[in-house]
This record gives structure tokens, C-alpha cells and sequence, in this order.
């Protein structure tokens, strides 16, 4: 791809992204200005693949995280049930070299990762260097369900002195901090809320009931998360109003409509890659050098029954 090519590129998504990002210290209601239904006037799913080029993008500029190896990408993925979560997932990641990308699923913790601090789990599974993770749901069900229905911090077996006075803004703050740890040693941390309308996913959960390939999605759990869907709203509303940073800002992805999500969080992904801007290393003179007399001595060790170029010989027997 040419420079300028790249340029243009670059400058579309960034003007795609930028009103969905969370200003640093903006107060959020949602739905606010976030519409869920929102698509940017584009036309469909073809302006978008033509945006990224159907992935080969993503795929190009993973490949460079790769070779330099100095950076890593941490992909945080939230949204409630039927948001479009694991869609989004398998779309961006479609293209890409799985030995550079992991996915881990966080779902309600177990007896082991209770009886450690509540970011303990979420840091054994953090990117290297080169890597990207993706989370689907993250350290932010923290100050998600773990606000919505306290019984959840009832199990963390807190001493009294974590759970006195306001322990969420105290978990914003940490999280934050420890965000901003990670983004000033290497590590860009990319922070996707799929936003979808409460008749959207009313929908979608019904499909999931009279489509027989889809009912093994639903769970009776949904319709009871979705009678919390008021505390969510505010939940997520504190959540983007406290943790949106400038080293880890939010991006608010609107959801109802999944050719839009998938083309949106690929954006932000891609721009955090251009953002990087990663390179394959080249090799420095006397590399070359060395480069050169190996290639010498595997031309040299070439049979002796074989031309120059290496094709086989044409013989007698076809
Ligand atoms: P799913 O994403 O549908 O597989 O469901 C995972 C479940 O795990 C959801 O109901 C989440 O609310 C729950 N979960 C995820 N993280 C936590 C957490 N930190 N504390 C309690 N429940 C959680
Ligand atoms: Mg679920």
C-alpha cells in the first residue's frame, strides 16, 4: 500500500471513530448522545469492507506488531447479553494469524480467583509483547454486575475496611491506574462498549427462542439480567463517566445494527494499530552482510546435477 494511500485510509477511520470516543471527564447518560441505532450514513456493509480493506488492514498491520515485538494491543469488549459480542469478535479476527491473538471469555469467578484481588485474573491473561487479547467481558464486570447485584462482592470476602466508603469510585481509580501502567510500558489498551437498545435486544433474545440453531444461546439468566437493564444503563453510564482516560479512552460502539458494530470496532482497532505504527524490522549492514554469505553457502551446497536456479534437471525417466 502507498504512503498516501495509507494517509487517506487512516484519516477515514479516524473520522469515523471520533465521535464515538468517550471524552476524558465527560459525564455520560446514556443513551445521551450515543445512539444505538446510529450508522454514520453509510450505506451498508460494503462501504465499510472497502474501508479496511476486507481485513487485509488488520491483517497487514498485525503482522508488523508481530515483527517489531515491542507492543502489545488489549482489546476490552463489553456490552449486555445478545450485544453482539462474540460476532464482533469472529469478524475482526477473521484474516488474522491466531498465533498472534488470544480470546479469553470471563464469566462468573471461580473459588481460586475469589480468593485473590479482583484484577488478579484479568492480569495472567494480559497480551505480550506482539500479542493482541481480546476480552469478552473484562475487569470492568467489576463495577458492571459486580454493582448491579451485590451479592457478587458479598463472595469476593473483602475485609470490611475494601468495602467501607465509596469502593467504586475506588475501583475506577484503580482500574485506571492500572490501565495506565500497563499503556506506559508498551501495552495500548482499546475499550469497545457495544450499545444496544433495549427493543434490539428484545429481538435478538427471541430469536434466539424460535430459531432452533440459535436456542442453545439463550439462557433464562438473560431475561432476568434484562429486568436489571435501568441499573445497567446507569451502571455503564458511571463506568464510561469515570474510566474514560486519555491513555484508555471508551469507544461506544452502537450495536443495533451488527454490520455497523463489526465495521466500528474494527475501525478502532485498525486506528490503534495505526496509532502504533509498527515495523518490520530491517537489517543493518553487516546483517546484510551475513545474509549474503549464508545465501552463498546454500547456493553452494546445491547438487551438483542441478542447474543454478535449483529446477530439477529434465531426466530420462519423466
Ligand atoms: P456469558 O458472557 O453469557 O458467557 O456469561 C458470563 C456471565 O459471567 C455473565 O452473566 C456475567 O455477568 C458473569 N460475570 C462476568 N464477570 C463477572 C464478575 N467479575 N463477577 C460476577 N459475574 C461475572
Ligand atoms: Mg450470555
Amino acid at each position: 500500500m502507498t504512503d498516501q494511500k495509507t494517509g487517506r485510509t487512516a484519516e477515514r477511520i479516524a473520522g469515523l471513530i471520533a465521535r464515538l470516543r468517550v471524552p476524558p471527564g465527560a459525564k455520560v447518560r446514556l443513551p445521551g448522545r450515543y445512539d444505538p441505532g446510529y450508522t454514520a450514513q453509510l450505506a451498508g456493509k460494503r462501504d465499510g469492507a472497502e474501508l479496511l480493506q476486507r481485513g487485509g488492514l488488520l491483517t497487514e498491520y498485525q503482522a508488523r506488531l508481530a515483527a517489531q515485538d515491542s507492543h502489545g494491543v488489549l482489546v476490552v469488549l463489553q456490552g449486555l447479553d445478545a450485544a453482539g459480542k462474540d460476532g464482533t469478535i469472529r469478524h475482526v479476527m477473521s484474516g488474522v494469524n491466531p498465533q498472534g491473538v488470544h480470546v479469553h471469555s470471563f464469566k462468573v469467578p471461580s473459588a481460586e480467583e475469589l480468593d485473590h484481588d479482583y484484577l488478579w485474573r484479568f492480569v495472567q491473561r494480559l497480551p505480550g509483547r506482539g500479542e493482541i487479547a481480546i476480552f469478552n467481558r473484562s475487569h470492568y464486570e467489576e463495577v458492571l454486575v459486580v454493582r448491579v447485584h451485590p451479592e457478587h462482592l458479598e463472595h469476593q470476602k473483602l475485609p470490611a475496611a475494601a468495602k467501607a466508603g465509596d469502593i467504586w469510585k475506588r475501583r475506577y481509580r484503580a482500574i485506571t491506574d492500572w490501565e495506565r501502567h500497563l499503556s506506559d510500558n508498551g501495552f495500548h489498551i482499546v475499550k469497545l462498549f457495544l450499545n444496544l437498545s433495549k427493543e434490539e435486544q428484545r429481538k435478538r433474545l427471541l430469536k434466539r427462542i424460535e430459531r432452533p440453531e440459535k436456542n442453545w444461546k439463550f439462557s433464562p439468566a438473560d431475561l432476568r439480567e434484562r429486568q436489571s437493564w435501568d441499573a445497567y444503563q446507569t451502571a455503564y453510564s458511571e463506568m464510561l463517566s469515570n474510566t474514560s482516560t486519555d491513555w484508555a479512552p471508551w469507544y461506544v460502539i452502537p450495536a443495533d445494527h451488527k454490520w455497523f458494530a463489526r465495521l466500528a470496532a474494527a475501525a478502532v482497532i485498525a486506528n490503534a494499530l495505526i496509532e502504533i505504527n509498527p515495523q518490520f524490522p530491517t537489517v543493518d549492514q553487516s546483517a546484510r552482510r551475513e545474509l549474503l554469505s549464508a545465501k552463498a553457502t546454500l547456493e553452494s551446497e546445491a547438487p551438483a546435477d542441478r542447474g543454478r536456479t535449483g529446477t530439477r534437471p529434465v531426466s530420462a525417466h519423466g
